[in-house]
């Protein structure tokens, strides 16, 4: 099928051949006619880099009458990233549709700013769900009168907490209106929504459900947790043009191990919510123009994020849910290019491993870290490839030539040769001189570490790589009849993972304290449930400096409750 079978304008087609699209993708084959020939709602349930974007994009923006000065349809999306890609994309297909007024927004940006261009008039709204409701809140943006309403990234936006929002935004959306929704997956609550909010939808699905892209292989090392970072960079190393992006679990770990690539000479640099909206379109730019061969993020912040020509995805640890990987490996192999996933398990993770490939429904590929030894003989032979292939100007360097042939006379082609490699090369030989074998991972001792939680009648291994523990403020206690059990439950809900390391719990009359590995901290800021028999609950790190004498004790704190 081509563009100008679809029923689009020939301004549009114009547009959509500047950006080079030759011919639709699948799902636009099958959404852009449904949208022009039917009343119908949708959903969409497609891999990421199938084109989703356009699929509504295009018939929204040819259904909107320029000349009527009011928001006709309304786009959500879980981060600010996405609005802009997203309101960009539309953009550059209506570059050819004059007066079209498409506004992105978002948290952390200027809401007087986002309120003034609304005033003059927008026809398009792309908006995170936060925003949107504090606009609506504020008289400042009207969705009473649109045509269509679009949940892109339905599952991402609730797994980012935006339950309430969204509801809160639907309630206030006109029942004419028809409403899109996409996701790659279709977990029980996007289920909910749809079920709600959406009128006996139609549902489109492109390739297998929940199935990663076609052109992705996907690879797994396995390492003692320790050895993890040593891994990465023999990985990276391995790959001298890598282009990658590197998910870790945390903001923490993020920074961490950014800081540690860029300690360690490597070109990359960290994405995360910490960083303020400029510093994180900097790091992108930095990333899109290839200044940067390795972005660390955390998954919310790499979310639906369109970077062409990755090479390689690395889970420098994997997710706990299943459904997070196969977004994660989404980033590459786009557009018909192929490319490569790589994960980082220890030995505990290996049942994760066989997880994910239920829900690919494709196989990894188990591989052994590459020695020092392959390692230097990968990058000499790229450093000799590009001497053989460099240019040289004749004219230019010929009157430099007299004088370095002189200085190298007593040298033979021979040492010429070598001297000149060990300039460039002793960096690698050094570093993996005497490089132990990382492949070598047992199953952990049985004894040691070991935690028993007798009241729970479970007995469980301290995970080393959860990090020290950290120690939490919860603003109940006695008073409000709380338990042991009810905040190890408040634990295991916020970060879903039960083999989390639960440390002390200690309950005062109004407030208490637990313990719990670092690694966990993000979302047990963030994740915590809300409220305990009707009464708020507040979460925070309890003071740093009973934070730090914890981190000084060597051994792991595994008292019970
Ligand atoms: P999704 O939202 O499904 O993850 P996007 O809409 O972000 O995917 O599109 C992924 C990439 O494919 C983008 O770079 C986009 O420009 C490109 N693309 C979309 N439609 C086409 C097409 N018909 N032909 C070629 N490239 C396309
Ligand atoms: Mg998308």
């Amino acid at each position: 099928m081509r563009f100008d079978e679809l029923g689009l304008s020939p301004n549009l087609l114009k547009g959509i051949d500047k950006l080079g699209f030759e011919k639709p993708t699948t799902i636009q084959e099958k959404i852009i006619p449904l949208i022009f020939n039917t009343a119908n709602d949708i959903t969409g349930l497609a891999q990421t880099g199938t084109g989703k974007t356009a699929a509504f994009g295009l018939p929204i923006i040819e259904q909107t009458d320029i000349n009527q000065k009011a928001v006709q349809a309304l786009i959500l999306s879980p981060t600010r990233e996405l609005c802009i890609q997203i309101s960009k994309d539309m953009q550059s297909y209506a570059q050819y549709v004059p007066g079209l007024i498409v506004l992105p927004v978002y948290g952390g940006a200027s809401i007087e700013e986002q309120i003034r261009i609304l005033k003059k008039g927008v026809h398009i709204i792309v908006a995170t769900p936060g925003r949107m409701l504090d606009l609506i809140k504020r008289k400042a943006a009207s969705i009473k009168h649109i045509q269509t309403l679009v949940l892109d990234e339905a599952d991402e936006m609730l797994n980012m907490g935006f339950r309430d929002e969204l509801d809160a935004i639907l309630e206030t959306t006109p029942s004419f209106k028809r409403t899109l929704l996409f996701s790659a997956t279709m977990p029980k609550e996007v289920e909910r929504i749809a079920k709600k909010y959406m009128r006996e939808p139609v549902n489109i699905t492109v390739g297998r459900q929940n199935s990663g892209a076609e052109n992705v292989k996907h690879i797994y090392y396995q390492v003692h947790a320790p050895d993890r970072y040593l891994a990465l960079k023999r990985i990276a190393d391995m790959q001298p043009d890598i282009y990658s992006l590197v998910f870790c679990r945390t903001r923490r770990e993020t920074k961490e191990i950014a800081d540690k690539l860029i300690k360690d000479g490597y070109n990359a640099d960290a994405l995360h919510g910490d960083l303020s909206q400029s510093q994180r379109d900097h790091v992108m730019k930095r990333f899109r123009e290839k200044s940067l061969q390795m972005l660390v993020a955390t998954d919310v912040a790499a979310r639906g994020i369109d970077v062409q020509d990755i090479s390689h995805v690395i889970n420098y640890n994997l997710p706990d849910d299943p459904d997070v990987y196969t977004h994660r490996s989404g980033r590459t192999g786009r557009a018909d290019k192929s490319g490569i996933s790589i994960a980082i398990v220890n030995f505990r993770e290996k049942s994760k491993i066989s997880k994910i490939e239920k829900i690919l429904g494709k196989s990894f590929k188990k591989q052994a870290i590459p020695s020092g030894e392959e390692i230097c003989r990968k990058q000499l032979f790229r450093m000799i490839d590009r001497m053989e292939k460099a240019e040289v100007d004749e004219e230019q360097i010929a009157p430099f030539m007299e004088t370095v042939n002189n200085k190298l006379e007593w040298l033979s082609k021979e040492q010429i040769i070598k001297h000149f490699v060990s300039l460039e090369f002793n960096r690698f030989l050094d570093y993996y001189k005497n490089a132990p074998d990382l492949n070598k991972v047992t199953e952990p001792a049985k004894e040691g570490n070991r935690k028993k939680n007798t009241k729970q009648g479970r007995t469980k291994h301290f995970q080393a790589d959860q990090g020290q523990y950290l120690r939490f403020f919860m603003s109940l206690g006695k008073n409000d009849g709380i338990l042991p059990k009810n905040i190890i439950g408040m634990i295991n809900e916020s970060t879903r993972d039960r083999d989390i390391n639960i440390g002390d719990i200690d309950i005062k009359d109004t407030h208490s304290f637990f313990e719990a590995g670092e690694a966990y901290t993000d979302k047990i800021l963030n994740g915590f449930n809300k409220r305990f028999k009707g009464r708020r609950i507040k979460v925070s790190l309890a003071d740093s400096t009973s934070n730090k004498r914890k981190k000084r004790s060597k051994k792991p704190l595994n008292s019970r409750v």
